[in-house]
Protein backbone atom coordinates (compact mmCIF):
# COMPACT_ATOMS: atom_id res chain seq x y z
CA UNK A 1 0.00 0.00 0.00
CA UNK A 2 1.41 3.37 -0.84
CA UNK A 3 0.75 6.15 1.78
CA UNK A 4 0.64 9.47 -0.70
CA UNK A 5 0.35 12.93 1.76
CA UNK A 6 -1.56 15.68 -0.10
CA UNK A 7 -1.45 18.99 1.04
CA UNK A 8 -1.56 22.72 0.70
CA UNK A 9 -2.64 25.97 1.85
CA UNK A 10 -6.21 26.59 1.54
CA UNK A 11 -8.03 27.46 -1.69
CA UNK A 12 -4.70 25.94 -3.45
CA UNK A 13 -6.33 23.24 -4.87
CA UNK A 14 -6.07 20.15 -2.40
CA UNK A 15 -10.22 19.10 -3.08
CA UNK A 16 -9.01 19.36 -6.92
CA UNK A 17 -6.18 17.02 -6.91
CA UNK A 18 -7.56 14.83 -4.27
CA UNK A 19 -10.93 14.01 -6.68
CA UNK A 20 -9.26 13.65 -9.49
CA UNK A 21 -6.83 11.22 -7.86
CA UNK A 22 -9.81 9.25 -6.70
CA UNK A 23 -11.05 8.87 -10.17
CA UNK A 24 -7.61 7.39 -10.90
CA UNK A 25 -8.40 4.72 -8.17
CA UNK A 26 -6.99 6.37 -5.27
CA UNK A 27 -8.43 5.19 -2.00
CA UNK A 28 -9.11 8.93 -0.29
CA UNK A 29 -8.29 9.44 3.59
CA UNK A 30 -9.96 12.92 4.49
CA UNK A 31 -8.38 14.21 7.57
CA UNK A 32 -10.63 17.10 7.69
CA UNK A 33 -13.73 14.67 7.16
CA UNK A 34 -12.23 12.71 9.85
CA UNK A 35 -12.19 15.40 12.26
CA UNK A 36 -15.54 16.18 11.73
CA UNK A 37 -16.96 12.74 11.48
CA UNK A 38 -15.63 11.98 14.63
CA UNK A 39 -17.08 14.67 16.92
CA UNK A 40 -20.75 14.10 15.15
CA UNK A 41 -23.90 13.90 18.03
CA UNK A 42 -24.12 10.25 19.64
CA UNK A 43 -20.02 9.57 19.30
CA UNK A 44 -18.13 9.05 22.15
CA UNK A 45 -15.58 12.63 21.46
CA UNK A 46 -18.51 14.68 21.72
CA UNK A 47 -20.16 13.82 25.25
CA UNK A 48 -16.23 13.57 26.40
CA UNK A 49 -16.04 17.84 24.75
CA UNK A 50 -19.20 18.74 26.41
CA UNK A 51 -17.94 17.07 29.96
CA UNK A 52 -14.85 19.18 29.38
CA UNK A 53 -15.69 22.58 28.29
CA UNK A 54 -19.67 22.97 28.68
CA UNK A 55 -23.11 22.60 27.30
CA UNK A 56 -22.00 26.01 25.93
CA UNK A 57 -19.95 24.28 23.07
CA UNK A 58 -23.50 23.05 21.18
CA UNK A 59 -25.82 24.69 18.79
CA UNK A 60 -29.43 24.17 19.45
CA UNK A 61 -29.35 20.93 17.18
CA UNK A 62 -27.18 19.01 19.35
CA UNK A 63 -24.16 19.45 16.96
CA UNK A 64 -20.57 20.75 17.99
CA UNK A 65 -20.82 24.67 17.67
CA UNK A 66 -17.72 24.99 15.99
CA UNK A 67 -16.78 28.92 16.91
CA UNK A 68 -18.29 28.20 20.54
CA UNK A 69 -15.54 25.49 21.28
CA UNK A 70 -13.03 27.59 19.43
CA UNK A 71 -13.62 30.31 21.80
CA UNK A 72 -13.19 27.60 24.58
CA UNK A 73 -10.82 25.44 23.70
CA UNK A 74 -7.86 27.77 22.14
CA UNK A 75 -7.96 30.40 25.05
CA UNK A 76 -5.51 28.39 26.87
CA UNK A 77 -2.44 25.82 26.73
CA UNK A 78 -3.98 23.61 28.81
CA UNK A 79 -7.23 23.49 27.10
CA UNK A 80 -5.88 22.86 23.75
CA UNK A 81 -3.99 19.83 25.01
CA UNK A 82 -7.15 18.75 26.68
CA UNK A 83 -9.08 19.09 23.40
CA UNK A 84 -6.75 17.27 21.22
CA UNK A 85 -6.21 14.22 23.60
CA UNK A 86 -10.12 13.85 22.78
CA UNK A 87 -9.98 14.38 19.21
CA UNK A 88 -6.83 13.47 17.78
CA UNK A 89 -7.04 9.42 19.17
CA UNK A 90 -10.36 9.23 17.99
CA UNK A 91 -8.77 10.38 14.42
CA UNK A 92 -5.96 8.40 14.28
CA UNK A 93 -8.21 5.22 15.22
CA UNK A 94 -10.97 6.18 12.27
CA UNK A 95 -7.99 6.69 9.85
CA UNK A 96 -6.51 3.46 10.98
CA UNK A 97 -9.82 1.71 10.05
CA UNK A 98 -10.38 3.53 6.98
CA UNK A 99 -5.94 2.74 5.85
CA UNK A 100 -6.84 -1.22 6.88
CA UNK A 101 -9.73 -1.37 5.06
CA UNK A 102 -7.85 -0.54 1.76
CA UNK A 103 -6.54 -3.11 -0.62
CA UNK A 104 -3.17 -4.14 -0.36
CA UNK A 105 -2.01 -2.56 -3.22
CA UNK A 106 -4.39 0.56 -2.91
CA UNK A 107 -2.87 3.91 -3.30
CA UNK A 108 -4.51 5.63 -0.40
CA UNK A 109 -4.33 9.89 -0.34
CA UNK A 110 -4.22 11.72 2.91
CA UNK A 111 -5.66 15.12 2.44
CA UNK A 112 -4.00 16.69 5.30
CA UNK A 113 -4.50 20.65 5.23
CA UNK A 114 -1.94 20.81 8.29
CA UNK A 115 0.72 18.07 7.29
CA UNK A 116 3.91 20.41 7.20
CA UNK A 117 2.40 22.33 9.97
CA UNK A 118 2.28 19.35 12.00
CA UNK A 119 5.12 17.77 10.83
CA UNK A 120 3.82 14.80 9.75
CA UNK A 121 5.70 14.13 5.75
CA UNK A 122 7.89 11.35 7.02
CA UNK A 123 5.44 9.49 7.33
CA UNK A 124 3.96 8.86 3.87
CA UNK A 125 6.09 7.65 1.25
CA UNK A 126 5.36 10.78 -1.04
CA UNK A 127 4.30 14.45 -0.02
CA UNK A 128 2.26 16.61 -2.82
CA UNK A 129 1.86 19.58 -2.48
CA UNK A 130 -0.65 22.03 -4.54
CA UNK A 131 0.15 25.24 -4.39
CA UNK A 132 -0.95 28.85 -6.36
CA UNK A 133 -0.41 32.36 -5.05
CA UNK A 134 -2.29 33.82 -2.14
CA UNK A 135 -4.08 36.12 -4.46
CA UNK A 136 -5.18 33.92 -6.35
CA UNK A 137 -6.34 31.29 -3.84
CA UNK A 138 -7.85 34.46 -2.16
CA UNK A 139 -10.20 34.96 -4.88
CA UNK A 140 -11.49 31.48 -5.23
CA UNK A 141 -11.71 31.32 -1.74
CA UNK A 142 -14.61 34.49 -2.07
CA UNK A 143 -15.83 33.31 -5.03
CA UNK A 144 -16.48 29.35 -4.50
CA UNK A 145 -16.55 29.39 -0.75
CA UNK A 146 -18.09 32.86 0.23
CA UNK A 147 -15.51 33.91 2.34
CA UNK A 148 -14.38 37.73 2.86
CA UNK A 149 -11.12 38.44 1.54
CA UNK A 150 -10.08 39.70 5.06
CA UNK A 151 -11.03 35.85 6.72
CA UNK A 152 -9.27 34.45 3.68
CA UNK A 153 -6.12 36.42 4.07
CA UNK A 154 -5.59 35.70 8.03
CA UNK A 155 -6.31 31.97 7.30
CA UNK A 156 -3.74 31.78 4.52
CA UNK A 157 -1.38 33.74 7.67
CA UNK A 158 -2.37 30.98 10.09
CA UNK A 159 -1.19 28.61 8.00
CA UNK A 160 2.72 27.24 6.96
CA UNK A 161 4.83 29.67 4.38
CA UNK A 162 5.60 28.56 0.86
CA UNK A 163 9.42 27.55 2.35
CA UNK A 164 8.50 25.42 4.33
CA UNK A 165 5.80 23.55 2.13
CA UNK A 166 8.62 23.15 -0.53
CA UNK A 167 10.89 21.59 1.92
CA UNK A 168 8.43 19.04 2.58
CA UNK A 169 7.61 18.42 -1.09
CA UNK A 170 8.22 15.64 -2.97
CA UNK A 171 6.33 17.05 -5.97
CA UNK A 172 4.89 20.66 -6.33
CA UNK A 173 2.14 21.10 -8.55
CA UNK A 174 1.95 24.45 -9.67
CA UNK A 175 -2.30 25.46 -9.62
CA UNK A 176 -2.12 29.08 -10.74
CA UNK A 177 -3.19 28.48 -13.97
CA UNK A 178 -6.86 26.98 -15.40
CA UNK A 179 -7.59 23.25 -13.79
CA UNK A 180 -6.59 21.59 -17.30
CA UNK A 181 -2.99 22.28 -16.52
CA UNK A 182 -2.62 20.74 -12.86
CA UNK A 183 -5.15 17.92 -13.79
CA UNK A 184 -3.21 16.87 -16.56
CA UNK A 185 0.08 16.90 -13.98
CA UNK A 186 -2.22 14.73 -11.45
CA UNK A 187 -2.54 12.46 -14.70
CA UNK A 188 0.66 12.22 -15.28
CA UNK A 189 1.50 11.56 -11.97
CA UNK A 190 -0.70 9.18 -11.31
CA UNK A 191 0.76 6.56 -14.13
CA UNK A 192 4.69 7.57 -14.05
CA UNK A 193 5.25 7.72 -10.81
CA UNK A 194 2.61 6.58 -8.09
CA UNK A 195 1.14 3.29 -9.98
CA UNK A 196 4.87 2.16 -10.18
CA UNK A 197 6.30 3.25 -7.01
CA UNK A 198 3.29 1.59 -5.69
CA UNK A 199 4.26 -1.51 -7.39
CA UNK A 200 8.09 -1.39 -6.22
CA UNK A 201 6.62 -1.26 -2.91
CA UNK A 202 4.80 -4.04 -2.69
CA UNK A 203 6.73 -6.39 -5.02
CA UNK A 204 10.07 -4.70 -2.97
CA UNK A 205 11.44 -4.59 -6.15
CA UNK A 206 14.62 -2.91 -6.62
CA UNK A 207 14.73 0.11 -9.04
CA UNK A 208 16.43 -0.62 -12.41
CA UNK A 209 20.03 -1.73 -12.66
CA UNK A 210 20.65 0.65 -15.45
CA UNK A 211 23.86 3.01 -14.20
CA UNK A 212 22.48 6.96 -14.88
CA UNK A 213 24.87 9.49 -16.71
CA UNK A 214 27.26 12.30 -14.77
CA UNK A 215 25.04 15.58 -14.25
CA UNK A 216 25.34 19.10 -13.08
CA UNK A 217 24.94 18.75 -9.61
CA UNK A 218 21.30 19.73 -8.70
CA UNK A 219 20.92 22.76 -5.45
CA UNK A 220 17.83 20.34 -4.64
CA UNK A 221 19.66 16.96 -3.98
CA UNK A 222 20.27 17.94 -0.16
CA UNK A 223 16.57 19.02 0.08
CA UNK A 224 15.64 15.67 -1.27
CA UNK A 225 18.10 13.66 0.54
CA UNK A 226 16.98 15.51 3.77
CA UNK A 227 13.45 13.98 3.56
CA UNK A 228 14.89 10.52 2.69
CA UNK A 229 16.65 10.80 5.80
CA UNK A 230 13.28 11.80 7.72
CA UNK A 231 11.49 9.12 6.41
CA UNK A 232 14.79 6.18 7.32
CA UNK A 233 14.83 7.91 10.81
CA UNK A 234 11.10 7.01 11.22
CA UNK A 235 11.25 3.83 9.81
CA UNK A 236 14.38 2.77 11.74
CA UNK A 237 13.69 4.26 15.07
CA UNK A 238 15.97 3.88 17.84
CA UNK A 239 18.12 1.22 16.01
CA UNK A 240 19.00 4.58 13.43
CA UNK A 241 22.52 5.22 15.37
CA UNK A 242 22.61 8.42 12.43
CA UNK A 243 21.76 8.40 9.16
CA UNK A 244 23.44 10.58 6.95
CA UNK A 245 23.86 12.22 3.31
CA UNK A 246 27.16 10.81 1.61
CA UNK A 247 28.41 10.43 -1.56
CA UNK A 248 28.89 12.97 -4.44
CA UNK A 249 25.30 14.42 -4.34
CA UNK A 250 26.42 15.57 -0.87
CA UNK A 251 28.78 17.51 -2.06
CA UNK A 252 28.10 20.96 -2.72
CA UNK A 253 29.19 21.83 -6.55
CA UNK A 254 30.28 18.22 -7.60
CA UNK A 255 28.64 16.89 -10.50
CA UNK A 256 27.63 13.32 -9.96
CA UNK A 257 25.13 10.53 -11.16
CA UNK A 258 21.69 11.32 -9.98
CA UNK A 259 21.71 8.72 -7.51
CA UNK A 260 21.29 9.90 -3.58
CA UNK A 261 23.43 7.62 -1.29
CA UNK A 262 22.33 7.72 2.30
CA UNK A 263 24.15 5.83 4.86
CA UNK A 264 22.38 4.83 7.97
CA UNK A 265 24.27 3.76 11.20
CA UNK A 266 23.79 0.88 13.12
CA UNK A 267 25.49 -0.78 16.22
CA UNK A 268 25.58 -4.40 15.00
CA UNK A 269 24.18 -5.67 11.19
CA UNK A 270 21.79 -8.15 12.87
CA UNK A 271 19.91 -4.85 13.76
CA UNK A 272 20.14 -4.00 9.87
CA UNK A 273 18.14 -7.56 9.28
CA UNK A 274 15.86 -6.69 11.96
CA UNK A 275 14.87 -3.77 10.55
CA UNK A 276 14.89 -4.38 6.93
CA UNK A 277 11.15 -5.16 6.80
CA UNK A 278 10.65 -1.98 8.33
CA UNK A 279 12.84 -0.21 5.77
CA UNK A 280 10.97 -2.14 2.70
CA UNK A 281 7.77 -1.03 4.08
CA UNK A 282 9.23 2.88 4.45
CA UNK A 283 9.43 2.67 0.52
CA UNK A 284 13.17 1.33 0.55
CA UNK A 285 13.36 -2.48 0.11
CA UNK A 286 16.29 -4.77 0.23
CA UNK A 287 18.82 -5.72 -2.54
CA UNK A 288 19.46 -9.44 -2.42
CA UNK A 289 23.43 -9.91 -2.19
CA UNK A 290 24.96 -7.56 -5.50
CA UNK A 291 27.99 -5.90 -6.59
CA UNK A 292 27.73 -2.18 -5.27
CA UNK A 293 28.86 0.66 -7.42
CA UNK A 294 29.96 2.49 -4.48
CA UNK A 295 32.98 3.65 -5.23
CA UNK A 296 34.10 3.80 -1.66
CA UNK A 297 33.60 0.07 -1.37
CA UNK A 298 33.19 -1.71 -4.40
CA UNK A 299 32.40 -5.44 -3.24
CA UNK A 300 30.04 -7.88 -1.75
CA UNK A 301 26.68 -6.90 -0.27
CA UNK A 302 24.22 -8.94 1.38
CA UNK A 303 24.74 -11.50 4.12
CA UNK A 304 28.48 -11.81 4.05
CA UNK A 305 29.53 -8.81 2.49
CA UNK A 306 29.75 -5.19 5.48
CA UNK A 307 26.39 -3.56 4.58
CA UNK A 308 23.48 -4.44 3.61
CA UNK A 309 22.39 -1.83 0.47
CA UNK A 310 18.56 -0.63 0.66
CA UNK A 311 17.21 1.26 -2.34
CA UNK A 312 14.33 3.82 -2.80
CA UNK A 313 11.00 2.48 -4.64
CA UNK A 314 10.08 5.89 -5.51
CA UNK A 315 10.88 5.38 -9.85
CA UNK A 316 11.29 9.62 -10.27
CA UNK A 317 14.12 8.97 -7.03
CA UNK A 318 16.70 6.85 -7.13
CA UNK A 319 18.11 6.39 -3.88
CA UNK A 320 20.69 3.99 -2.67
CA UNK A 321 20.96 3.13 1.22
CA UNK A 322 23.86 1.86 2.90
CA UNK A 323 23.54 0.39 6.44
CA UNK A 324 26.97 0.29 7.62
CA UNK A 325 28.08 -0.25 11.41
CA UNK A 326 29.42 2.05 13.53
CA UNK A 327 33.38 2.36 13.35
CA UNK A 328 34.05 0.35 10.53
CA UNK A 329 36.51 1.16 8.14
CA UNK A 330 33.76 2.09 5.01
CA UNK A 331 31.70 3.70 7.47
CA UNK A 332 34.01 6.24 8.59
CA UNK A 333 35.10 6.62 5.28
CA UNK A 334 31.38 7.26 3.43
CA UNK A 335 31.44 9.99 6.33
CA UNK A 336 34.93 11.70 5.67
CA UNK A 337 35.12 11.39 2.14
CA UNK A 338 32.54 13.76 1.12
CA UNK A 339 33.18 15.97 4.00
CA UNK A 340 37.04 16.31 2.89
CA UNK A 341 36.11 16.73 -0.74
CA UNK A 342 33.45 19.87 0.64
CA UNK A 343 36.66 21.72 2.28
CA UNK A 344 38.81 21.21 -0.24
CA UNK A 345 37.18 22.62 -3.92
CA UNK A 346 40.87 21.62 -6.21
CA UNK A 347 40.42 18.05 -4.88
CA UNK A 348 36.74 18.25 -5.84
CA UNK A 349 37.15 19.53 -9.37
CA UNK A 350 40.01 17.14 -9.85
CA UNK A 351 37.18 14.05 -8.66
CA UNK A 352 34.63 15.46 -10.89
CA UNK A 353 37.19 15.57 -13.92
CA UNK A 354 38.29 12.09 -13.04
CA UNK A 355 34.63 10.92 -13.35
CA UNK A 356 33.59 12.68 -16.30
CA UNK A 357 36.90 11.72 -18.31
CA UNK A 358 35.29 7.99 -16.98
CA UNK A 359 31.84 8.64 -18.04
CA UNK A 360 33.03 9.39 -21.67
CA UNK A 361 35.63 6.39 -21.93
CA UNK A 362 33.23 4.41 -20.75
CA UNK A 363 30.25 4.96 -22.69
CA UNK A 364 29.98 2.27 -24.81
CA UNK A 365 31.16 -0.71 -22.84
CA UNK A 366 30.44 1.09 -19.73
CA UNK A 367 28.80 -0.93 -16.24
CA UNK A 368 28.51 0.29 -13.72
CA UNK A 369 31.36 -2.13 -12.01
CA UNK A 370 34.06 -0.75 -14.33
CA UNK A 371 32.87 2.89 -13.32
CA UNK A 372 34.14 2.24 -9.88
CA UNK A 373 36.76 0.04 -10.35
CA UNK A 374 38.73 3.02 -12.35
CA UNK A 375 38.26 5.55 -9.95
CA UNK A 376 39.73 3.45 -7.00
CA UNK A 377 43.44 4.21 -7.82
CA UNK A 378 42.13 8.07 -7.31
CA UNK A 379 40.17 7.47 -4.49
CA UNK A 380 42.17 5.37 -2.44
CA UNK A 381 45.02 8.16 -2.57
CA UNK A 382 42.17 10.84 -1.68
CA UNK A 383 41.45 8.87 0.87
CA UNK A 384 45.21 8.73 2.21
CA UNK A 385 45.10 12.65 1.82
CA UNK A 386 41.60 12.94 3.64
CA UNK A 387 42.47 11.08 6.98
CA UNK A 388 45.53 13.27 6.86
CA UNK A 389 43.50 16.25 6.78
CA UNK A 390 41.26 14.30 9.34
CA UNK A 391 44.27 14.25 12.01
CA UNK A 392 45.49 17.95 11.54
CA UNK A 393 42.41 18.98 11.51
CA UNK A 394 40.64 16.41 14.42
CA UNK A 395 37.53 15.39 12.20
CA UNK A 396 35.72 12.47 13.29
CA UNK A 397 32.84 11.48 12.18
P1 LIG B 1 -8.41 23.35 -1.16
O1 LIG B 1 -9.00 21.97 -1.03
O2 LIG B 1 -6.91 23.34 -1.30
O3 LIG B 1 -8.85 24.33 -0.13
P2 LIG B 1 -10.05 23.44 -3.55
O4 LIG B 1 -9.60 22.32 -4.40
O5 LIG B 1 -11.34 23.29 -2.81
O6 LIG B 1 -8.90 23.94 -2.58
O7 LIG B 1 -10.10 24.72 -4.48
C1 LIG B 1 -10.62 25.98 -3.97
C2 LIG B 1 -11.65 26.52 -4.96
O8 LIG B 1 -10.99 26.91 -6.16
C3 LIG B 1 -12.67 25.48 -5.37
O9 LIG B 1 -13.91 26.11 -5.52
C4 LIG B 1 -12.17 24.98 -6.71
O10 LIG B 1 -13.22 24.55 -7.54
C5 LIG B 1 -11.49 26.20 -7.28
N1 LIG B 1 -10.33 25.87 -8.11
C6 LIG B 1 -9.42 24.90 -7.89
N2 LIG B 1 -8.47 24.89 -8.83
C7 LIG B 1 -8.80 25.89 -9.69
C8 LIG B 1 -8.19 26.41 -10.88
N3 LIG B 1 -7.06 25.90 -11.39
N4 LIG B 1 -8.80 27.47 -11.48
C9 LIG B 1 -9.92 27.99 -10.97
N5 LIG B 1 -10.55 27.55 -9.86
C10 LIG B 1 -9.99 26.51 -9.22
Amino acid sequence: MLSVGLTGGIGAGKSTVAHRLVEHGAVLVDADAIAREVVQPGRPALAEIVAVFGEQVLADDGTLDRAALAERAFADEESRVRLNGIVHPRVGERTAELVGGAPQDAIVVHDVPLLVENGLAPLYHLVIVVDAPEDVRVDRLVEARGMTAEDARARIAAQADERSRREAADVWLDNSGAPDGVLAEVDALWADRLVPFEANLRLRRPQGSRSPSVVEPDPTWRAQAARAIARIEQAAGETALRVDHIGSTSVPGLPAKDVLDIQLTVADLTEADRIADALAEAGFPRMAGQWSDDPLDPGQVGPRGDKRLHTGADPARRINLHVREQGTPHWRAALLFPVWLSEHPAERDAYAELKRKLAHSHRADGTAERYAENKQPWIAEAMARAEEWARATGWSP
